[in-house]
């Protein structure tokens, strides 16, 4: 990013010189630094994630799921640079997180499905049983006890860690590819014949099924690095997910020798 910020900073740089040489922006603002220039340049991808009902199985596990990817751009003539050039407006990156629970049985807190109800499942004969079966799977795939929270602590971490932190880096290159996209206005002519200047329809044609394919590329990369990540008992999003299984455990071991 720094690399990316520093070269874009310098083309900002550049940009002031050229324009103050050509007088064509007196207005401009000297003191603009030119790092924020690009911050507000730069398109940030959005990651909105659907989250339908919960679910509830003792088999299925919860799910998250990378869904389709949309961008807008725009193909722009620049006359000053004798190119049309592909600019990108806006990128979405959707997802879809479904939780899936056990049955009632399984949580010390059967409602709501929170984890803050009544421990209405704790007996005075169960509640060091419960304790230790919690906090023996607390990083790990729940045995006969579970805490709500862990799941969606679970699946969050996949999509707000893993699934942003490896987009966003190919994201970045990508759009580095996207702002070197150019087609030239003037078209050389076969044996000295002349040829009309590029059409905005022509550009488009030329450009936009570029773009399409640097997008794919990109898509397709972080999918890969995405999938790569580990996802198994003590990996990250089940260390994520023990701060929930140890507030429940906890409170299993306060109730218990009320009862
Ligand atoms: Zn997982």
């Amino acid at each position: 990013m720094a690399a990316l910020q520093r070269a874009v900073g310098n083309q900002a740089v550049q940009r002031l010189l050229v324009q103050r040489k050509e007088g064509a922006h007196k207005e401009i603002n000297l003191e603009e630094d030119p790092v924020q220039r690009l911050i507000l340049r730069a398109v940030d991808p959005t990651f909105p994630v659907a989250r339908p009902a919960p679910k509830r199985s003792n088999s299925d596990a919860s799910t998250t799921k990378v869904k389709e990817q949309t961008f807008g751009g725009n193909v722009v003539k620049d006359d000053a640079a004798g190119v049309f050039k592909y600019k990108l407006t806006d990128f979405t990156s959707n997802g879809e997180i479904q939780l899936v629970y056990y049955t009632n049985d399984h949580y010390p807190a059967p409602a709501p499905e929170d984890d803050t109800g009544p421990l209405s499942n704790v007996t005075k004969g169960n509640w060091r049983a419960v304790a230790k079966n919690l906090h023996d799977n607390r990083t790990g795939i729940a045995d006969d006890w579970s805490a709500y929270a862990a799941e969606p602590l679970h699946e969050n971490y996949h999509w707000n860690t893993e699934w942003v932190n490896t987009f966003t880096p190919e994201f970045r290159k990508a759009e580095t590819k996207l702002e070197n996209l150019k087609a030239p206005i003037k078209q050389s002519g076969w044996f000295g014949k002349k040829k009309p200047d590029l059409t905005q329809g022509e550009a488009e044609a030329k450009l936009k099924p570029r773009a399409d394919k640097i997008v794919a590329d990109m898509v397709k990369t972080a999918k890969k690095n995405y999938f790569k990540l580990g996802d198994s008992p003590g990996d990250p999003p089940y260390i994520a997910q023990a701060p929930a299984v140890d507030a429940l455990e906890n409170r299993v071991r306060t109730y218990g020798p009320t009862l």
